[in-house]
């Protein structure tokens, strides 16, 4: 019990609950996220907002439909080559008649070519038309910090609080929410060279679901094309405003490289503003086993910084876990977080929000 103390006396309660109300999706737990005498209501299967009051019967979440998608490998391409018969070569010799007796010689040549038959299997490559939507880590005893909507006043404290304590996290960023990312470029860059994962947050941070696919290519490219400037590489994780996201997402996504569309398990609710009694309802489940965690947090809120990070950090250390980057607690190697890795740019005139 103890425990979970450390870790639900986290969230301020400055912030009143607002826009950002948000308690899962698909693969989400379920409704202990959201506060006493609120509940979480379904949206969509990747998205759910925690509402005052309790669920009726219209709006509570429907059963999850399971898709299962088969995909048929085509068939493998097997080669035979030097299957040929082994051969036998018979050279009569010349009959030699000699009188008064025939003397016959014959010469039998065996000449056998041994074939060694070869195999080549050629496997196709596996279609990758979606980006894969993750809530939960893979990796168990390990948990993922992750900071939303930077760059924000306090990136440069979570870096340090962070590397401070040996700990990796991961900043999904935008391009311009309540920062401009180019005047935050020495910090992301720095966050991207010790180890931290740095991954897209969208530019403006918009509902992507209501995006055309062309709106919401625009504001996956372009912040992948700031974060090629400032840290020389693109992120192939995503997290999506809101946490909503459908298909259509996955697979502008997809299209576009991204590996992951990323969501949490785990909310702390900063955004929301909880008493503590209402943190340790919504956070109970941590000490549940020891699945780890994709935890929601921002990072423009002091007590985000202040409080939870350095409680976080505590708790797991008291527990043996690993504070880790989204990538490795769902067991990729960081060779996979990013595409087009490079060097970064000179900061020019094009270094605008
Ligand atoms: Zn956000």
């Amino acid at each position: 019990m103890q425990t979970k103390l450390v870790l639900l006396s986290l969230v301020s309660s400055a912030f009143a609950a607002g826009q950002y109300g948000q308690c899962g999706g698909r693969g989400f737990t379920g409704d202990t996220s959201c506060p006493s005498g609120w509940s979480c209501r379904y949206s969509n299967d990747f998205y759910s907002q925690c509402l005052p009051g309790a669920a009726s019967t219209t709006t509570t979440r429907p059963p999850v439909t399971t898709t299962t998608t088969t995909t048929t490998r085509p068939p493998v391409t097997t080669t035979t080559a030097g299957c040929a018969a082994n051969t036998l070569t018979v050279t009569p010799a010349p009959v030699t008649v000699t009188a008064p007796g025939n003397v016959v010689t014959i010469t039998v040549t065996a000449a056998t070519t041994t074939t060694t038959r070869t195999t080549s299997t050629t496997s196709a490559p596996v279609p990758t038309g979606k980006a894969t939507f993750y809530s939960k880590c893979k990796q168990p005893n390990t948990l993922a910090m992750t900071f939303d909507d930077g760059p924000a006043g306090y990136h440069r404290k979570i870096l340090d609080t962070a590397n401070a304590a040996g700990a990796k996290v991961t900043f999904f960023t935008n391009g311009k929410l309540y920062n401009c990312i180019y005047d935050s470029a020495a910090t992301l860059y720095e966050a991207y060279t010790t180890g931290h994962q740095v991954a897209s947050h969208t530019w403006s941070h918009p509902d992507l679901t209501g995006l055309s696919d062309a709106g919401k290519t625009e504001e996956i490219v372009k912040v992948e094309n700031a974060l090629k400037k400032i840290i020389g590489a693109k992120p192939t994780y995503l997290r999506p405003p809101y946490g909503s996201s459908n298909d259509a997402v996955l697979t502008v996504a997809g299209g576009l490289g991204y590996r992951a569309v990323v969501n949490w398990d785990l909310d702390s609710q900063d955004w929301n503003g909880l008493t503590p009694a209402a943190s340790l309802a919504q956070t109970s489940f941590t000490n549940a086993d020891n699945s780890g965690h994709i935890i929601l947090s921002h990072e423009n809120y002091q007590s985000t910084v202040d409080t939870l990070l350095p409680n976080v950090i505590a708790w797991a250390k008291q527990k043996g876990w690993k504070l880790v980057t989204v990538g490795e607690c769902l067991g990729e190697d960081p060779s996979l977080w990013y595409k087009d890795v490079g060097t970064p740019s000179t900061r020019d005139s094009t270094w605008v929000c």
